[in-house]
C-alpha cells in the first residue's frame, strides 16, 4: 500500500458522494438508462464546454476515435485505406483507431519538448494518400494546434484530435476548429465517469448524426439501418455522474496546474529532465506530469527509490504501438504503419521516451503536504 498513490479514484470521486448518489437514484427512478434526457443535457454542455456545437455521447474513448474516422468515410471525406497522420508516442488506442475505421496510421516522431506530433515533421511523412491529420493532446498539453491547422489547410487534409487527456485545456483558436475531437470518461482521466464513457464533439452537424447513427446499429429509425454500425451508447447513469461532475473540471485543472507548477519550480535534480509548462497555461491540464530521466536504468532506479518512499508511480507508456506485439507482423501489422516503405521502421525519439519517461502524483486531491514529500523525495534521488 502506497502511502501516496499514483491516483485514488475513491479519493478523488468522495467529495461528490452525495451528488453522485442523487444523480445514480434519479437515474434509476426514471426508468429511462440509454441516450434519454441525461446524455442530451451532458452531450450539450460538454460541447458547449469544449467550444463546439454538437456532442455526441458513445461508448467509450476508442469508440469515439473510431467513429469520428467511420463517420467521415461514411461521408465520402475519406476513403479506406487513407493514411491518417498520427504521433508515434501515444497510448495504442489511438492508432487502433485508424487500423479500425479501415485507414492506414502513418507514424510521425513527436517534439522532446511537448511529447505530441512534431509539426515539422508532418511533411516528410505525407503522400498522395495522406488525407488526415490525428494529433493527440498527450499527458494534457495540447498539440501545436495553429501549425497543424495551418499545414492541414494548407494541404486540404482533415484534422481530428484524440482529447483523452485533456479535457478542459484551453487554446485561443479563434475561427479555426477540427473536423472532430474525441474524448474518453474513463474514470482515471481529468472528467472520469463511473465507468466507460465517450464523446465526439463537432461542428459539423451531418458528422455528428452519422457517429450517432453508428453507435446504434447504423440506424435513426428504429429498425431502419442504414450503416453497418455497432452498440457504442452513452449510458445515463454515466452521463448524469459527468453532468454532476463537470462544474468541477475547470477547479481540479487549476489544482493540478498549481502542483505541476510546484513541481517545475521546486524540484532541483540535475537527473530530472521536467517538462515544459507551456507560455499560456492553459493549454496544459497536466492528466499526469511526466518527467525524464537520462536514460532507463536512471529511471527504474528513480521509479524504486519513489515506491521505497511509499509514491506510487506509472511509465505512460512503456512500449510504444509500433514495437507491441499487436503490430508485429502479417497483414495488419508493421506494413499498415509503415506503408510504402518509406520510413525506416524505427522511431528513436518515441523509443527513447519508452524508456526514459516517469509519470508522478499530480491529481487535485493531494495536499500540499503531499505534494512537498513528493519533491523531497525527487530532490534527494542519487544515482
Ligand atoms: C484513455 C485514452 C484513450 C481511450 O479511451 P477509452 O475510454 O479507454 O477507450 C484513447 N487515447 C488516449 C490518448 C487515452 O489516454
Amino acid at each position: 500500500m502506497m502511502k501516496i498513490p499514483f491516483l485514488d479514484l475513491k479519493q478523488v470521486n468522495a467529495p461528490y458522494m452525495d451528488a453522485l448518489k442523487d444523480a445514480a437514484t434519479a437515474v434509476v427512478e426514471s426508468g429511462w438508462y440509454i441516450r434519454g434526457s441525461y446524455c442530451e443535457r451532458f452531450e450539450k454542455d460538454f460541447a458547449a464546454y469544449c467550444g463546439y456545437a454538437y456532442g455526441v455521447g458513445v461508448g467509450n474513448g476508442l469508440d469515439a476515435l473510431t467513429l469520428m474516422l467511420r463517420a467521415s468515410i461514411e461521408l465520402g471525406r475519406l476513403k479506406p485505406g487513407d493514411e491518417i497522420l498520427v504521433p508515434a508516442n501515444t497510448y495504442i488506442a489511438t492508432v487502433l483507431a485508424v487500423n479500425a475505421a479501415g485507414l492506414v496510421p502513418v507514424l510521425v516522431e513527436p517534439d522532446e519538448k511537448t511529447f505530441n506530433i512534431d509539426p515539422n515533421r508532418l511533411a516528410a511523412a505525407c503522400t498522395p494518400k495522406t488525407r488526415g491529420i490525428l494529433a493527440v493532446h498527450l499527458y494534457g498539453r495540447l498539440a501545436d494546434m495553429p501549425a497543424i491547422w495551418a499545414f492541414a489547410r494548407a494541404r486540404g487534409l482533415l484534422v481530428f484530435e484524440d482529447a483523452a487527456q485533456s479535457h478542459g485545456a484551453f487554446l485561443d483558436r479563434a475561427n479555426l476548429s477540427s473536423n472532430a475531437v474525441a474524448y474518453s470518461f474513463y474514470p482515471t482521466k481529468n472528467l472520469g465517469a463511473l465507468g466507460d464513457a465517450g464523446m465526439v464533439v463537432t461542428d459539423d452537424v451531418e458528422l455528428a448524426n452519422v457517429v450517432r447513427m453508428l453507435g446504434n446499429y447504423g440506424s435513426e429509425q428504429k429498425y431502419v439501418n442504414r450503416y453497418r454500425g455497432v452498440n457504442s451508447r452513452l449510458d445515463e447513469i454515466q452521463a448524469a455522474f459527468l453532468l454532476a461532475k463537470l462544474p468541477h473540471l475547470d477547479s481540479w485543472n487549476a489544482r493540478r496546474r498549481e502542483i505541476a507548477a510546484r513541481y517545475c519550480s521546486e524540484v532541483k535534480n540535475p537527473l530530472i529532465r521536467l517538462p515544459e509548462i507551456p507560455a499560456d497555461p492553459m493549454e496544459h491540464v497536466w492528466h499526469v506530469f511526466t518527467l525524464r530521466m537520462p536514460d532507463r536504468k536512471t529511471r527504474d532506479a528513480l521509479q524504486k527509490h519513489l515506491e521505497s518512499r511509499g509514491i506510487g508511480t506509472l511509465i505512460f507508456y512503456p512500449i510504444p504501438p509500433h514495437r507491441q506485439e499487436a503490430y508485429a507482423a502479417g497483414p495488419d501489422g508493421r506494413e499498415f504503419l509503415l506503408p510504402a516503405g518509406r520510413l525506416d521502421g524505427k522511431f528513436p525519439i518515441a523509443e527513447n521516451l519508452a524508456d526514459t519517461v516517469l509519470s508522478v502524483p499530480v491529481s487535485q486531491v493531494l495536499t500540499d503536504d503531499e505534494v512537498t514529500e513528493i519533491i523531497g523525495a525527487l530532490n534527494e534521488f542519487v544515482c
